[in-house]
């Protein structure tokens, strides 16, 4: 897995890259990160991607104190310590730092800046053109107004816990419902529907974390003529669904075939699923 880490301006292997015990990441899990991937050595959407990061920062009053420069220089020397590098897989993370045992904001006057760059290990292509299983798992979305999914926090309990129950049942993603039992979003990937030709999402209002990918999509449905708009969605509508599809950093455009074991249409990936994907990679391999 041979990594490279920046960790607060120092390039590190990765048996020396270290944070303290006392970081509030570790402690308290109080910290926000971005994933990305390179296309042709380039880091995806990295824009944003820091807008992202910044908006999460604002949602927890941890302050950035990096330009958008600052962090893309940082990534570039990253990857270029990197001696076997092709495509990259990158992971930007930013901690309230280290600190006394206190949730006081005066504990940790300085963020630790974490970046992680590693080889990327794309998914199996046949995730691609075969789709995936889904399951629908018992552990409901964070409740906005408890720990708003629109801080992409390395808080990742609810994630992790709703992913290990979708392992343990034969999924490959975990479908999340809000606690008013509404479609929000996966694990790891924001999920679409396709009914009568129409592409749908669920709202932001529906508590969940705004892909790149997700908002990149729309946008290339909106090229494509292809109608699209976000409503609230529940289990009678994916049941209802011509197609299904997952979109992420590292999933782009994955076709859902199967939820709970139940085919999605027809159990194989769909006409618009696959046009989004093609045109999404297109534009970008
Ligand atoms: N939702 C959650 C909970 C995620 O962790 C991710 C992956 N970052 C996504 C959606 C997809 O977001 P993006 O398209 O920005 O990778």
């Amino acid at each position: 897995m041979a990594a490279v880490v920046h960790v607060n301006g120092k390039i590190l292997t990765e048996e020396h890259a270290t944070v303290s015990v006392f970081d509030h990441g570790f402690l308290f899990g109080e910290g926000i990160y971005e994933t990305l991937r390179t296309y042709q050595r380039r880091p995806f959407l990295l824009d944003r991607h820091l807008a992202r990061l910044r908006h999460s920062a604002s949602l927890m009053a941890l302050d950035v104190p990096f330009t958008d420069e600052e962090l893309g220089r940082r990534v570039g020397e990253t990857m270029a310590a990197h001696s076997a590098l092709d495509e990259a897989y990158i992971r930007i993370l930013l901690t309230r730092g280290v600190g006394d045992l206190s949730y006081s904001l005066s504990a940790t006057p300085t963020p630790s800046l974490v970046i992680i760059v590693k080889p990327f290990v794309p998914h199996p292509e046949r995730a691609f053109t075969h789709g995936i299983p889904v399951v629908v798992v018992g552990i409901r979305r964070n409740h906005p107004d408890a720990l708003n999914p629109m801080i992409k926090s390395n808080n990742l309990l609810n994630n992790a816990l709703a992913m290990q129950e979708a392992l343990r049942r034969g999924g490959q993603e975990a479908l999340m419902l809000n606690q008013a039992g509404q479609i929000a979003e996966c694990s790891q990937s924001n999920v679409f529907l396709v009914r009568r030709g129409e592409v749908v999402t669920p709202p932001l209002s529906a508590g969940l974390l705004p892909g790149i990918t997700r908002e990149y999509v729309l946008e290339l449905a909106a090229d494509l003529k292809i109608p699209a708009r976000e409503a609230q969605l529940g289990l009678d509508d994916l049941e209802a669904a011509d197609e299904a599809f997952l979109t992420g950093t590292t999933r782009e455009v994955t076709p859902v075939v199967t939820v709970d074991g139940r085919a999605v249409g027809d159990g194989k990936p769909g006409t618009i699923t696959r046009r989004l994907l093609e045109a999404f990679r297109g534009k970008w391999m």
